[in-house]
């Protein structure tokens, strides 16, 4: 009913699963840990991007474009599920990306996820990290029109109120699955970076009267900032969606104590969280978002610091970006 009214076109293999993980529950000896799949989204090799592009393209299509302009890092997730969602739309995708890792790896200007954007035949423009990427985008889009075609703008991340909707959407989602399987959840935890995953969550939370407390991960900037970006944009997605005023400040919770030396840079932390849940469950994490952020609910189920409740990790995917880190990783 909250997202009736938004267009919307499927892209994603919904529901995720939620699934208990036993092994690592028992090594780490605190609460039970559920893992929710958006990893296994199916778009591309899936991830959290394909839920919010459901309504970004869907936006993009209303408006009868015919050029999807977006931005991200090299080894952007996102960029990626936005490459494979215009193919699937028939649409064209104009890129910029952005030099956010200094001194990198064949491996990571060459393989894992823009192996996949060169794959998908978008259009890669490389730009330096101090771009203005809002002006930047709009130069893109001024091109495509001057050459006849009708762009639609997606900023990075998807993480606009629309973009956001796909998180909203999540909450529906796990509400009713913590239900079904008689969860009692005391955290959700997520990696948070552009900040749409967070703020539709929260936003979804607060809107469906949950208590259910949220904590993000932060993967590049401080604590502050991250909580105050995520907040702004939970405002927005509030408002957007009829619930103005739902979400207060300190329903925004960051954790940005594991971002160690910056974005997309390996931590030894990340390290040995990619490790554990691939020996010890079977699954693959990814070293800029969802191993930091696993890396952190690790260390804080080790220090008691998450309660008993039963966690749920929202696993927003990214294992392509493993193949990028070939040469990082210490197996
Ligand atoms: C983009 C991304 C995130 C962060 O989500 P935001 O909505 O940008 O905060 C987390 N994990 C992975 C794998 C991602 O690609």
């Amino acid at each position: 009913m909250l997202l009736d009214k938004f267009p919307r076109v499927p892209l994603a293999h919904l529901p995720t699963p939620l699934e208990y993980l036993p092994r690592l529950s028992a090594e780490l000896g605190g609460p039970r840990i559920y893992v929710k799949r958006d990893d296994c989204t199916g778009l591309a090799t899936g991830g959290n991007k394909t839920r919010k592009l459901e309504f970004s393209m869907a936006a993009a299509l209303e408006e009868g474009a015919d050029t999807i302009v977006t931005v991200g890092a090299v080894q952007s997730n996102h960029v990626r599920q936005a490459a494979a969602a215009a193919c699937k739309l028939g649409l064209r995708c104009e890129v910029l990306l952005e030099h956010r890792v200094t001194d990198p790896s064949i491996y990571y200007t060459d393989s894992g996820n823009v192996l996949l954007d060169r794959i998908f035949g978008a259009n890669l423009r490389e730009y330096p990290a101090d771009t203005d990427f809002d002006a930047a985008m709009d130069d893109v889009a001024e091109e495509v029109r001057a050459a006849g075609g009708k762009p639609y703008i997606i900023p990075g991340g998807a993480s606009n109120p629309v973009g956001a909707l796909g998180y909203v959407n999540c909450v529906i989602e796990m509400l009713g699955q913590f239900e079904e399987q008689n969860l009692d959840v005391g955290h959700i935890v997520t990696a948070t970076g552009s900040a749409g995953t967070q703020g539709g969550l929260v936003v979804g939370l607060k809107a469906l009267e949950s208590a259910i407390p949220l904590l993000g991960i932060g993967v590049s900037i401080p604590r502050d900032e991250q909580e105050e970006k995520v907040y702004a944009l939970a405002r927005e997605t509030a408002d957007f969606i009829g619930k103005p005023g739902c979400v207060a400040r300190e329903d925004v919770v960051a954790n940005c104590d594991y971002v160690g030396p910056g974005y997309g840079m390996r931590t030894d932390s990340m390290n040995e969280a990619v490790l554990m849940l691939a020996r010890s469950e079977g699954l693959l994490f990814d070293p800029v978002y969802s191993g930091k952020a696993l890396a952190g609910m690790i260390d804080l189920v080790r220090k008691g610091e998450l309660g008993d409740g039963d966690i749920v990790f929202l696993h927003t995917g990214g294992a392509a970006a493993l193949f990028a880190y070939a040469d990082q990783l210490q197996l």
